[in-house]
């Protein structure tokens, strides 16, 4: 009878596998733009499992603070913040730096931070472009470079990317938002085959919409690009792409970050995992 392995490969084992090896404890999760939405969800995901947390993100210093302290409070885990604009390289590497100085390890990066600008290709401002590339892609590529040498050495790593059913697919007014997404899945798949045989894994989570900040700061904008009032952009537009006509849950794509970052997931790389409902199913 299959039986199965607990971490460590005692096959003689015969508790129930999936406590031991969805067990993040020891473990340290970077995770860039977690004051709120999904990076939030999948910071507390990690620290209710036991892992040590950097958080990361825009917001008010009191509030980030609130969430710091409870968070560690509440989970008996060591959660620190630090404040890399996403903009700047520089910054970004630092704050993977600072993970393994403050906390002794980096086990798990996960490049979540994003911004939207919803206009006309043709009227698209050229700082909206220039800042949804550095944020939504170049972050990710500044973050993974200064991960995987501390991930090398210690022998494993996960490597999580926050794409976007908009990595597979496009929508109208939304180019520098689709390029930037469609560019991690392929820094993804790259990256996944440079380290593969480094016990060290690289995917993309690509949620449909998920009533974030984000989501709710575009329903003005695409009202006014399209001509449509705020409820039919919610019902036509928003859901209109989700077969479900429901919102994906942060908690449910933490349910995937938790997969890919523990060791159920340590077969699964280079891979995206579509979470929107049956959006891209169409
Ligand atoms: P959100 O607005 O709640 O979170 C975005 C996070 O990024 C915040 O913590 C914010 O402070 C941070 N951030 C923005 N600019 C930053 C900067 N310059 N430096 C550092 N941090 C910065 O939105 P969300 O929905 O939680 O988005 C998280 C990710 O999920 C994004 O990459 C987004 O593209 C992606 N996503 C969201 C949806 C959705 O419907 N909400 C769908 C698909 C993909």
């Amino acid at each position: 009878m299959f039986q199965w392995p607990k971490r460590g490969g005692d096959a003689d084992d015969q508790t129930l596998p999936f406590r031991d090896y969805g067990d993040l404890k020891g473990q340290v999760a970077v995770i860039s733009g977690s004051t709120s939405g999904i990076g939030l969800a999948f910071a507390r995901a990690a620290a209710a499992h036991g892992a040590d947390v950097v958080l990361n993100g825009l917001g008010d210093p009191a509030e980030i603070e609130r969430t710091r302290a409870e968070l560690e409070a509440s989970c008996g885990v060591r959660v620190r913040y630090h404040a890399a604009d996403m903009t700047r390289g520089d910054e970004v590497a630092d704050m993977v730096a600072y993970a393994k100085h403050q906390l002794g390890r980096l086990d798990i990066l996960v490049n979540n931070a994003g911004i939207q600008h919803v206009e006309a290709v043709e009227k698209f401002p050229s700082d909206q472009w220039e800042r949804i590339i550095a944020i939504n892609l170049s972050s990710v590529f500044y973050a993974t470079r200064a991960a995987i040498p501390i991930m090398k050495a210690q022998g494993r790593g996960r490597i999580i990317n926050v794409a976007s059913a908009h990595g597979l697919v496009a929508s109208p007014f939304k180019s520098a938002y689709v390029a930037a997404k469609h560019g991690v899945l392929g820094f993804t798949k790259t990256v996944a085959l440079e380290v593969a045989q480094d016990n060290i894994t690289c995917n993309a989570i690509c949620p449909g919409y998920v009533e974030t900040p984000i989501v709710e700061k575009q329903i003005a904008d695409q009202a006014r690009t399209r001509g449509l009032s705020k409820e039919q952009v919610m019902k036509d537009v928003i859901l209109g792409s989700q077969p479900t006509k429901k919102f994906v849950t942060t908690e449910q794509l933490a349910g995937m970050f938790l997969y890919l970052a523990s060791d159920l997931g340590g077969s699964a790389n280079g891979a995206h995992f579509s979470i929107d409902g049956g959006w891209t199913a169409q």
